[in-house]
């Protein structure tokens, strides 16, 4: 499978990674569209948040679990690269008209600057 996130979990693409576990990993963004801008990723390959409903059983840590697990990790990498007193950003981008351009989910980590409301 052509995923870039998934060749980033197995270690086939090289990546900036901030943080790392069996469920999760945190690498910097290629492009960042903030001083700080870090995309938390599962290393369960799930195309978009369309896909994640349900939580199979017997199929390792479930869908819910992991989304859970995907915030607290941004808020701890957040502490950690010290963005947690100004504050931060996370966004999911969904599909086409989320902006989505990698078909795998991912959280982006956005800090450093003031960020704007609405969102473009
Ligand atoms: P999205 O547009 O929400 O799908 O976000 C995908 C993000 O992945 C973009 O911000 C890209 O800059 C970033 N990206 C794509 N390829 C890589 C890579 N090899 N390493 C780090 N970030 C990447
Ligand atoms: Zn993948």
């Amino acid at each position: 499978m052509e995923c870039i996130f998934c060749k980033i979990a197995e270690g086939k693409l090289p990546a900036d990674f901030v943080f790392k576990d069996g469920d999760v990993f945190a690498i910097r963004d290629a492009h960042p569209m903030a001083p700080t801008h870090i995309l938390i990723i599962p290393r369960k390959h799930i195309p978009s948040l369309v896909e994640l409903s349900g939580d199979p059983a017997g199929n390792g840590t479930s869908n819910s679990v992991l989304i859970s697990k995907m915030v607290s990790t941004a808020v701890e990498v957040a502490e950690k690269v010290s963005l947690s007193k100004r504050g931060f950003r996370l966004v999911w981008n969904c599909r086409a008209d989320g902006g989505q351009t990698v078909e795998h989910i991912h959280l982006h980590l956005l800090g450093g600057r003031q960020m704007k409301w609405p969102p473009g």
